[in-house]
């Protein structure tokens, strides 16, 4: 859940928020930074993603996925309930449309961590969205960060980095992402993240 100090309205003069969607690789560090970003922006709300994946002991259910069965899942799509879902790694994910929505009409800065896929179709739903890809600062060490998790065996960490390798020339060809930032040292990286999106805001309040 958010801090209750994030609830309030962001400071626009117009009642829409901004949608802020987040994608990068899995080992660049983009969970840690879009969880950062949401603790430091006023008015930030995480979208909660419903998931057929397992929970793994990291996880926390309501607050990280909603878990659901596949039966669950296939019902949400056929009743319309997302603003988009993918299938990652054989599973599926989706985002829920009507509570993004209530949120952005509260004038809340709304925060997807979702793939390239997902972030395609979101673009051409809500072409206002602001988007931020995070990059691993090299292969090598975005291989040493898959391993040092001791999350998966190395077959899952192969087929992980090769995904990752080509989620990043999706999204470098995409022309959906409004920035990309290199997860190098990750307090800069933090920095420059909640950087991109006050600047984003500003330009957006000044605009009106
Ligand atoms: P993980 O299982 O490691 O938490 O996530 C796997 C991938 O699925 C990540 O790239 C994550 O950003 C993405 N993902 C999580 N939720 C959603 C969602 O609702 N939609 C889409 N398209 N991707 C998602």
């Amino acid at each position: 859940m958010a801090p209750e100090t994030n609830q309030h309205r962001l400071p626009t003069d117009t009642d829409t928020g901004m949608l802020l969607v987040i994608s990068g690789p899995s080992g660049a560090g983009k969970t840690t930074i879009t969880r950062a970003v949401e603790r430091a922006m006023p008015g930030a709300v995480f979208s909660v993603s419903a998931t057929t994946r397992a929970k793994t002991d990291a996880d926390v259910d309501g607050v990280d996925y909603h878990f659901v069965s596949e039966e669950q899942f296939q019902q949400m799509v056929e009743r319309d309930e997302f603003l988009e879902y993918a299938g990652v790694y054989g599973k599926r994910y989706g985002t829920p449309r009507a509570w993004v929505f209530e949120q952005l009409r509260r004038g809340r800065l709304v925060i997807l961590e979702i793939d390239v896929q997902g972030a395609k179709i979101v673009k051409g739903k809500v072409p206002e969205m602001f988007s931020v890809f995070i990059l691993p600062p090299s292969e090598e060490e975005l291989l040493r960060r898959l391993r040092s998790r001791k999350r998966e065996d190395e077959q899952k960490i192969q087929r992980r980095f090769a995904a990752a390798k080509q989620e990043i020339l999706d999204a470098e060809r995409s022309g959906v992402y409004d920035r990309f930032i290199v997860n190098n040292v990750l307090e800069a990286s933090i920095t420059e993240a909640i950087g991109a999106v006050q600047a984003e805001l500003n330009r957006r309040s000044r605009r009106g």
